[in-house]
């Protein structure tokens, strides 16, 4: 999309040299052939937008502070309000609005705004062949991701009206052509992005985009010349096995129906949410387990965890007789991952092993100790040193702090997570 700055000089048609006076007697014109007391009622309100921008671009164009500001910045100088600018209607809706007006002569040839340049790509395009598609998100859980789902929802929907069968007027009604679009249906607006203007095809408002529109006393009796009517509908939408954040399920045709086109879509982007157990990357799944010391070191047999699709997940430790697990050591089960679309296989599932060490609430005898050092592998050779200090020390130091003495100033530690994680901490 061309993005173009609004031409003040533009509004006024006058060239960017033009003297006080040039600019005056332009504003007078402007005025003049814009008050909105010359229009018909259904043009007077575009007609008001038209003469107030042509009234804001003098202010900025007589003055000559401002307008030195407007031409060495352009309306960036202007936004988050000059004085003088805060009243009224909003400047972009002003130009918005203004630019938007069919038949204004002059607007054609105006510097600055790059040409013609529809939105919708090609010269001046006729109206849009479909409706706009409806876009929205869609929550799932890992758990339908992984099993695959069918919701049903209630929707409502614009249809064409039965009555009329979208003519939106009564049988014998002729309609009257809008005068504001020149029975186009659509004009160009630019919409403010930024400091700039960016131009499209928009629908006419005042006939609602339709070129056209009947009297009162013509309109359709059920749709009220809206042409189409609100229903409710059942809609349906599948989310297959192994499905993935960021993927479209698409229903055609399900969206709001238009006269004169075919209907758009009703896209959904999947969005998946976290999970408390399993991580997802790919077809691949983690999660973690826990272990207690005996387990890690004598073996076990049990269900270590529920899978997605409510199954238990049973392991035999060891493999190998005497094998003892670690903290951290991680088990790997093939295909126990996600499902893989439109095939049978899947990924696979990566178990991280937390040994639990037993806490405050084991007191063993001295006993016991004194077997357990029996039993368990002997330490390592003593570390031989000619000097020795015995010390003291802080049973729970904290890594967080780490570094924190630094007096190049902060820890290697700070990140955006920092403040969780020390709340996390702190009870323990
Ligand atoms: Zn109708
Ligand atoms: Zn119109």
């Amino acid at each position: 999309m061309a993005q173009v700055e609004i031409d003040l000089y533009g509004v006024l048609e006058v060239h960017r040299e033009a003297s006080k006076e040039e600019i005056r007697k332009a504003y007078r014109k402007a005025a003049l052939s814009s008050h909105p007391d010359k229009f018909p009622e259904e043009e007077r309100e575009t007609a008001e937008v038209k003469f107030k921008a042509v009234q804001e671009a003098y202010d900025i164009l007589y003055d000559d502070d401002k307008r030195h500001l407007y031409d060495t910045h352009g309306m960036a100088a202007f936004n988050g309000g000059m004085p003088g600018m805060g009243d009224g209607p909003d400047l972009d809706d002003i130009l918005q609005q203004m630019f938007g007006m069919g038949g204004m002569g002059g607007m054609g040839g105006m510097p600055g705004m790059g040409g013609g340049m529809p939105g919708r790509g090609g010269p001046r395009p006729n109206k849009p062949r479909k409706s706009p598609n409806e876009e929205q998100k869609y929550e799932v859980s890992l758990e339908d991701l992984y099993k695959g789902k069918t919701v049903k929802f209630s929707s409502k929907k614009n249809v064409i009206c039965s009555l009329c069968k979208g003519r939106g007027g009564k049988e014998k009604a002729t309609p009257k052509t809008c005068s504001a679009c020149e029975g186009q249906g659509y004009k160009e607006v630019l919409t403010r992005v930024g400091q700039f203007l960016t131009q499209s095809t928009a629908a006419c408002t005042v006939c609602n985009g339709q070129g056209t529109f009947f009297s009162p006393k013509d309109k359709c009796k059920k749709c009220k010349g809206n042409k189409t009517t609100e229903e409710k509908k059942m809609l349906e939408i599948y989310i297959p096995r192994g499905a993935s954040e960021g993927e479209k399920i698409v229903l055609e045709g399900e969206a709001d129906q238009v006269p004169d086109q075919e209907p758009g879509d009703i896209v959904f982007h999947l969005v998946e949410t976290d999970h408390p157990v399993f991580q997802r990357a790919g077809a691949d799944l983690t999660a973690t387990i826990d272990v207690t010391l005996a387990e890690a070191l004598t073996g076990f047999t049990r269900v270590v965890i529920k899978h997605l699709d409510g199954r238990g997940i049973e392991i035999t430790h060891p493999k190998v007789k005497g094998e003892v697990l670690s903290p951290g050591q991680v088990l790997k089960i093939p295909g126990e991952g996600m499902p893989i679309k439109r095939s049978d296989s899947r990924g696979d599932l990566y178990l991280v092993v937390n040994v639990k060490f037993p806490g405050e609430k084991w007191t063993p005898s001295a006993a016991t100790l004194e077997k357990l050092k029996e039993i368990l592998p002997k330490p390592d050779p003593l570390i031989e040193a000619e000097t020795i200090d015995e010390v003291e020390y802080d049973p729970n130091g904290d890594l967080e702090d780490f570094g924190g003495g630094d007096p190049r100033g902060g820890s290697g530690w700070v990140d955006e997570d920092d403040e969780e994680q020390t709340a996390q901490c702190a009870p323990q």
